[in-house]
């Protein structure tokens, strides 16, 4: 009981942050069901380490719902008070530095990846499998072909920093990889 309770804290702490938002997509999804695959994605891999589901759960609460540094700090810790250590360095690990424009974010992503830990990079690569999922059914907001096709090219390229870990996840980012590029091309 007390994983689950845990888990279940972290579910209800990530809904109150994202509550107003929704996913970039034209269904205009609740946000909330972003870090809810990803948590699943893990589980459904064999992962059943409770930092790492909650990390998951909340691993978008940080960049995405604090505005500046002193939100960032003040959420960190509320999360290290509510989830502990490994956690908020996990969530911590996989958030962009939202001061830093994009282009610099992604290319630092690729960069960093093969330092995070254990935990990060199992999570980074969850994310980017549910990214790339929700780019072919439910797609961003006025992005074109080519922009869909370039994220998925610059996701690998992080995946590539992350493998090793959990071989199937590994395959099965392979799989999603190439069918979605196979979907996209193909609709030119
Ligand atoms: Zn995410």
């Amino acid at each position: 009981m007390e994983k689950l309770g845990k888990i279940f804290k972290a579910l209800e702490f990530a809904a109150n942050r994202h509550k107003y938002q929704t996913r970039k997509g034209v269904g205009k999804i609740p946000y909330i069901n972003h870090p809810v695959q990803v948590a699943k994605t893990l589980i459904d891999y064999g992962e059943d380490d409770t930092d790492l589901i909650v990390s998951a759960l909340l691993h978008d609460v940080v960049e995405d719902t604090a505005q500046n540094e002193s939100q960032v700090k003040d959420l960190s810790g509320k999360i290290l008070k509510m989830f502990g250590e490994n956690v908020l360095l996990t969530v911590l690990e996989v958030s962009d530095n939202k001061e830093l424009p994009v282009d610099e974010r992604k290319q630092l992503q690729i960069q960093m990846t093969p330092n995070l830990s254990d935990r990060a990079k199992k999570l980074k690569i969850a994310d980017k499998i549910c990214n790339i999922q929700d780019i072919i059914n439910d797609p961003p907001e006025g992005w074109p072909e080519d922009r869909k096709i370039a994220y998925i090219h610059w996701a690998k390229q992080v995946v590539n920093g992350a493998r090793g870990l959990n071989h199937e996840m590994d395959e099965y980012f392979d799989e999603i990889y190439t069918l979605s590029l196979q979907k996209l091309q193909g609709s030119f």
